[in-house]
């Protein structure tokens, strides 16, 4: 088998959606996959979707994302440029050769004329197409319109009757009929290439072995096809990937405020669980395993598990996911990246970040969440006293008013301050009084955090918050209470 060749060929638009990183990810997996090389194209001829910066944007999330190419604009290769407009002298020559050969000819027709046609084919509800006005032209008449200096474009010559198929890897065979096919513009009145054919003949020149886009290009797909006949070109290994939705209905889009890439990580998901979470979006594994690093990814893609159906986003999962990264970090990784969250609301110097490292850990699922989960330590925020009703542990204002003024002097007489000292001091009270743990343990949680969630539970909290102040809060909840 020949080395397999893919490629990412994004247009600089401005941001990296999901989509368009799984297209890119499903091609760095073919190809690594197969020991092959993945080749990164900017295709920036639309100059007015050009977007500054843009390509900066792309390099980095492919980079953040470990897609690493072989082959690109910064950093060459054997079939550069890997910059399409900076590709723009090689198509005409390509094209000329077609009209050469019957599968292209000259169009001289006129903006106006191509919008009467447009016209009358819309009013009597045609799909709009060209009607092949110049197609057979002789030569005598084309070369008294080149050297009268009218302008033309040049055109592909599709054939009208028949059928064209071809294979989709993920839609199978593909048929349609001839006659529906647009003669689609290959060059343009300024001599520059449409997407159309720069696309077939950059994948070819750069010996691209399979292709992997979006389906909004299956249904040019036969005409590219058909470029590739004409030309005598082997075509490459289609793989069109169904869009990715927000939901039944819309395309996930960031023009409609849905997240990018950049979006994810800024919120604070770990780009490898971006990275697994995206992969899963339309391609299912053999197995039940869903976590995959990079690594091994590579090892178990494979495009027979790509869906032929729409992918839903769903950020409940790609929270999972990332929860599920988080818990098999060690504690000493989780500690080092928790830290500075831990830090944004927290800055009481001399807290025992180990201790609150093991508290968030078990539960964390976004780091962007802490901040706001250890708000309490510096500050009690000022709760409302209904939080001591807890219907489950069967607490209210006046049982935790009764459970905070047994403790308090509990706690006071404590000499050593640690998770046991104070574990066996609550549980030696709550046996003494004959009550439910979470009679004393709910009420402690309440007073010492001011808060219905916490990381760890109130034994941990008052280990972190130490005597003095834990004793200051308890006594701030009997008050709050009376
Ligand atoms: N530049 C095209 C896009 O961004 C790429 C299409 C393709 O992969 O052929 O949609």
């Amino acid at each position: 088998m020949a080395k397999v060749r893919t490629r990412f060929a994004p247009s600089p638009t401005g941001y990296m959606h999901v989509g368009n990183l799984r297209t890119a990810l499903y091609a760095y997996l073919l190809a690594k996959k197969y020991d092959g090389d993945f080749i990164l194209r900017i295709e920036d001829t639309d100059r007015e979707r050009y977007v500054e910066g843009a390509v900066d944007i792309i390099y980095d999330t492919l980079r953040k994302a470990g897609l690493i190419w072989d082959e690109g604009p910064d950093i060459g290769g054997d079939y550069g440029p890997y910059i399409q407009s900076e590709r723009m002298g090689m198509f005409k020559g390509y094209a000329e050769q077609l009209v050469e050969s019957g599968h292209a000819y000259y169009c001289f027709c006129d903006k106006d004329r191509l919008e009467e046609l447009r016209k009358i084919q819309q009013a009597s509800g045609i799909a709009p197409k060209y009607d092949g006005h110049c197609k057979h032209l002789s030569k005598e008449e084309i070369q008294e319109k080149l050297d009268a200096g009218i302008p033309y474009v040049i055109r592909q010559k599709c054939p009208t009757e028949g059928t064209t198929t071809f294979h989709d890897e993920v839609f199978g065979d593909i048929t349609v009929d001839n006659s529906v096919l647009d003669d689609q513009i290959l060059i343009k009145a300024d001599g520059m290439p449409t997407y159309n054919f720069a696309n077939v003949v950059d994948d070819h020149l750069m010996g691209i072995t399979h292709v992997i886009r979006g389906n909004e290009y299956l249904s040019s797909t036969p005409k590219y096809n058909l470029l590739y006949e004409a030309f005598g070109w082997e075509p490459p290994v289609y793989i069109h990937c169904s869009p990715v939705m927000k939901n039944a209905t819309e395309k996930l889009s960031k023009r409609n405020g849905d997240a990018s890439f950049e979006d994810l990580i800024k919120k604070g998901y770990l780009t490898e669980a971006v990275v697994n979470y995206i992969a899963l979006l339309g391609w299912a594994p053999k197995g039940e395993e869903e976590i995959f690093t990079l690594p091994e990814l590579i090892q178990e893609f494979d495009v027979s598990g790509i869906s032929k159906s729409p992918a839903i986003f769903d950020t409940q999962k790609l929270k999972a996911i990332n929860a599920e990264y988080i818990r098999r970090m060690s504690l000493d990784e989780f500690e080092e990246m928790a830290t500075p969250y831990i830090r944004q609301t927290c800055k009481k110097e001399d807290v025992d970040l180990r201790l609150l490292a093991e508290m968030l850990h078990p539960r964390c699922e976004l780091f962007t969440d802490i901040p706001e989960q250890v708000d309490f330590i510096d500050k009690l925020p000022d709760y409302d006293i209904a939080m001591y009703t807890h219907k489950k542990m069967k607490t209210n204002a006046e049982t935790a008013l009764v459970a905070l003024k047994e403790t308090l002097p509990v706690l006071e007489g404590l000499n050593e301050w640690n998770m046991d000292s104070i574990h066996n001091a609550l549980f030696e009270l709550i046996g003494k009084l004959g009550v439910k743990n979470g009679y004393i343990l709910w009420p402690v949680r309440v007073a010492v955090s001011g808060k219905q969630f916490t990381p760890g539970g109130g034994i941990e909290i008052c280990d972190l918050l130490g005597k003095e102040e834990t004793l200051r809060r308890i006594q701030i909840g009997i008050e709050k209470l009376s």
